[in-house]
C-alpha cells in the first residue's frame, strides 16, 4: 500500500458505508435495469434527503450526468452559459455539445470559477438575433473547481435572473456533499428551494466506486431522460450495484460526515501553512480544496519528497480531500511544505548576498 496522496479526491477508495452497501446488494438476484428495490430505495433516499419529490437517475460518472442533464435543458441551436474553469467546459471532451447535438458553451471569465447574475445577464443579452446560440441554461458548479462556495443568497440571486431571463438553472455538484456540509444548510435550501432545476449530485468523490445521481427537481424536464441514458451507454443492467451505494450513504447521513471530514482537513492543511514565507493560499478555503502558490523549485522539492499534486488551475498547487483524509498525512504536507518553503527562501536569500 503506497502512502496517501491528495492529488485528487478520487484517489480515495471506496467508503465503508457505500461498501457496505454494496457488499448487502450482493446478496441473491436482483430485476435489471434499475427495476429493482435497492434502485428504488436510493431514489427515495435521495427524495428524503431533499424532502421534495424529484424524479432521480443514476449514471456512471459526472461527464454523462453534467452532459445528459444539459442536453434535456437544451435544444441543439441553443446556448449554456458557464464559467470559463467550469469543468464541462475544461474537462469534458467535448460531451455536453456532444449529447447535446451541438448546442454552444458560451463562457464567462470568472474569478475562481463563479459566475455572477450581471455576468449572466451581460452575456445572455448581448445578442438576440437569428445567428447567435439562444441561451437556455446556466450551469452552476458548486462547489467550484477551485474550491468556493455560492452562498444561498448568491444562489437566488442567480435563480432570479434565470426565471427574469427564461433560463434553466444546472448545478454541478461534483462535490455537492462537500458544500452542503461547508455550508451547513439542508440540500432543499441550497437546490430547489434556491431555484435550482437539476443537480449532477457527486457519488465518486463522496466515496463511491462510481456513480453520480441527476436530481430533476422539476418532472417535467426529466422527460425522455431514461431513453437518454440508455442511448448514451450510462443505464447500468446491475443498477443496483450503482444504487446500493447512495442508500448506504444518505440513509446512514455518512455522505455528509465523510464531506465535513474532508472539509476539516483542508482546513487544517490551510492553517498549518499560513504565514510561511513565499506559499500563497490562491483561492478562499472553503470546501476540500487547498491551492497554493510556491516557488517552482518548492514545488519540485515536494515533488522530490513523494508528494503528488497538480497545477492545472492558474498554476498553483491542488491538494483535493476526501472522506478517507489522514490526519497524520495532512500534517506530514504541512511540515514537508513549511521545510521547502522555508530552506528555498534561504537559499534565495543566499543567492541574493
Ligand atoms: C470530477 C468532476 C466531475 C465529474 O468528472 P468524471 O471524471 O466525469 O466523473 C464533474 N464536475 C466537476 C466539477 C468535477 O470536479
Amino acid at each position: 500500500m503506497t502512502a496517501q496522496q491528495f492529488a485528487s479526491d478520487n484517489y480515495a477508495g471506496i467508503c465503508p458505508a457505500a461498501w457496505e452497501a454494496m457488499r448487502a446488494a450482493n446478496e441473491g438476484s436482483a430485476v435489471a435495469y434499475g427495476r429493482d428495490d435497492w434502485t428504488f430505495r436510493a431514489a427515495d433516499a435521495m427524495r428524503a434527503v431533499f424532502a421534495h419529490d424529484a424524479d432521480v437517475f443514476f449514471v456512471f460518472n459526472g461527464t454523462a450526468a453534467n452532459s445528459l442533464a444539459l442536453a434535456s435543458l437544451c435544444r441543439s441551436y441553443e446556448s449554456i452559459i458557464a464559467a470559463d474553469v467550469a469543468h464541462i467546459e475544461t474537462d469534458e471532451c467535448g460531451a455536453p455539445e456532444f449529447f447535446s447535438n451541438g448546442a454552444k458553451l458560451l463562457t464567462v471569465p470568472t474569478e475562481g470559477g463563479k459566475l455572477t447574475p450581471a455576468a449572466i445577464r451581460r452575456i445572455a443579452t448581448t445578442r438576440d438575433d437569428i445567428h447567435f446560440p439562444r441561451p437556455a441554461v446556466v450551469t452552476i458548479t458548486q462547489p467550484t473547481e477551485t474550491g468556493q462556495l455560492y452562498s444561498l443568497e448568491e444562489i437566488r440571486a442567480i435563480s432570479a435572473v434565470c426565471r427574469d431571463l427564461g433560463l434553466k438553472l444546472h448545478m454541478d455538484g461534483a462535490r455537492f456533499a462537500n458544500a452542503v456540509a461547508a455550508l451547513g444548510c439542508s440540500p432543499a435550501d441550497m437546490t430547489w428551494r434556491a431555484g435550482v432545476d437539476v443537480l449532477c449530485f457527486g457519488g465518486t468523490k463522496g466515496g463511491m466506486a462510481v456513480g453520480e445521481a441527476v436530481v430533476f427537481f422539476d418532472r417535467a424536464l426529466s422527460d425522455g431522460f431514461d431513453y437518454r441514458c440508455k442511448q448514451a451507454g450510462q443505464l447500468a443492467s446491475k443498477m443496483r450495484f450503482l444504487a446500493a451505494p447512495w442508500a448506504g450513504v444518505l440513509e446512514s447521513g455518512a455522505w455528509l460526515d465523510y464531506a465535513g471530514h474532508a472539509n476539516a482537513a483542508a482546513r487544517r492543511l490551510a492553517e498549518a501553512v499560513a504565514g510561511v514565507p513565499g506559499v500563497e493560499t490562491v483561492f478562499p478555503v472553503q470546501a476540500n480544496a487547498v491551492f497554493l502558490r510556491m516557488a517552482p523549485e518548492v514545488t519540485a522539492a515536494l515533488r522530490g519528497r513523494g508528494w503528488v499534486f497538480y497545477e492545472f488551475i492558474g498554476g498553483a498547487a491542488r491538494f483535493m480531500f476526501a472522506w478517507d483524509a489522514e490526519v497524520a498525512r495532512v500534517d506530514a504536507l504541512a511540515a514537508d511544505i513549511a521545510a521547502e518553503a522555508r530552506s528555498g527562501a534561504a537559499s534565495y536569500r543566499q543567492d541574493r548576498v
